[in-house]
C-alpha cells in the first residue's frame, strides 16, 4: 500500500474524491492536526518516494507556517492539545500541533526562525543517545546538542522522548523497551531541568497489533508519560489514545493546498487504508509463521 500511496495518489485523493467527501463528513468534529517534521533543510530526497520523505525546504516550511498564522492557526503542545480535545467546546478549533522527530541541528537555523516569526510553540523529540555536548550524526544529519536544546527550551520550544538508541521496540524485549523509553526520559529531565511526559515512537507504528499496544502502554505510563504520538496518519480526536496519537506527515510536497486539504481532513482516509494494509500484513505474516 505505502508503494502505491508513494505515487501521489494521496496528494489526488486528498484534494479531490475521497478527500473531499472526508473533509464533507468531519465538518463539526472536533479535532487537533498534530504535524510530523523531521528534517527542515534543502535536501535532495529524489531518490526517494515521495510519501517516504522527511525533508521539508527552508521556503516550504515558511510558506506552510504563513499559510497556518494567515488562517489564524495557534500551536499548542501535545498535552495542551489532549487537554483542549478532553474539555471539548470551541476552543479546539484552529489549534495545531506542531513536532519534529530526531533533533536534527537544522532546526535551530531554518525551522526555529520561521516559528518565531508566528509565535508557535513545537515540540521536539530526541533520540537521546544522538544528542551530546558536541554535534553527532544520526540518519546522516547533524543533531543539536544539549546546549541548543536548552536554548530553545527558554525559548518555548518543548522536548520530548524518542528513545535513546532509536530502535523498532516492535523487536525489542520489554525489558528493554522499558530501558529505552525510561532512560531517555530520564536524561532529557537531568538535562533541562524540567518534566517530561510525552513520547514519540520511532518508525512505522504497529498499530494492529494490540497485545503490544497494551504492552507498550502499560511501560509509557510506568515510566511517567501522559501524552504520545506515532506514524498513525489523521487527525487527534476524543476517541484518540492520548499515547498513540495521530500526525499527519508533512514535507516539501506540502504546498499550501495539500496542508490545508491535510488540515481540514481530507487526508484522513490516507490513514483508513494504512490501517487495512497493516492488518492486512500482519495475518499474512501471522498465516505464514503458522505453516
Ligand atoms: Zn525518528
Amino acid at each position: 500500500m505505502e508503494a502505491t500511496v508513494s505515487l501521489r495518489l494521496d496528494r489526488a485523493g486528498a484534494l479531490y474524491i475521497p478527500g473531499q467527501l472526508f473533509r464533507w463528513l468531519s465538518v463539526g468534529d472536533r479535532r487537533i492536526p498534530i504535524l510530523m517534521y523531521h528534517s527542515v533543510a534543502d535536501e535532495d530526497e529524489s531518490a526517494l518516494p515521495q510519501y517516504y520523505r522527511i525533508a521539508t525546504t527552508p521556503s516550504q516550511f515558511l510558506n506552510q507556517m504563513t499559510w497556518l498564522h494567515g488562517q489564524g492557526y495557534q500551536a499548542v503542545s501535545v498535552g495542551s492539545a489532549v487537554r483542549l480535545l478532553q474539555t471539548g467546546g470551541s476552543s479546539a478549533e484552529k489549534m495545531v500541533v506542531i513536532t519534529f522527530d530526531d533533533g536534527y541541528l537544522n532546526f535551530c537555523q531554518y525551522a526555529y526562525p520561521a516559528l518565531e516569526r508566528f509565535g508557535f510553540t513545537a515540540t521536539i523529540f530526541l533520540p537521546t543517545a544522538s544528542i551530546a555536548d558536541r554535534p553527532l550524526i544520526f540518519n546522516r544529519r547533524m543533531c543539536m546538542t544539549w546546549g541548543d536544546v536548552r536554548d530553545l527550551q527558554r525559548q518555548g520550544i518543548s522536548f520530548g522522548s524518542h528513545t535513546v538508541s532509536h530502535p523498532q521496540l516492535y523487536a525489542l524485549d520489554r525489558e528493554r523497551i522499558r530501558e529505552e523509553v525510561l532512560r531517555s526520559r530520564q536524561t532529557i529531565e537531568d538535562e533541562t531541568g524540567s518534566a517530561v511526559d510525552s513520547f514519540a515512537y520511532p518508525y512505522a507504528f504497529p498499530q494492529t497489533d494490540k497485545p503490544f499496544k497494551a504492552m507498550l502502554r502499560k511501560i509509557l505510563e510506568e515510566c511517567g508519560y501522559r501524552y504520545g504520538v506515532c506514524t498513525r496518519i489523521g487527525r487527534a480526536g476524543l476517541e484518540s489514545d492520548p499515547l498513540f496519537l495521530e500526525r499527519l506527515p508533512v514535507n516539501s510536497a506540502d504546498d499550501p493546498a495539500l496542508l490545508e486539504a491535510k488540515m481540514a481532513g481530507a487526508y484522513d482516509w490516507v490513514g483508513g487504508l494504512q490501517w487495512l494494509a497493516k492488518r492486512i500484513r500482519r495475518s499474512r505474516t501471522k498465516a505464514c509463521t503458522q505453516k
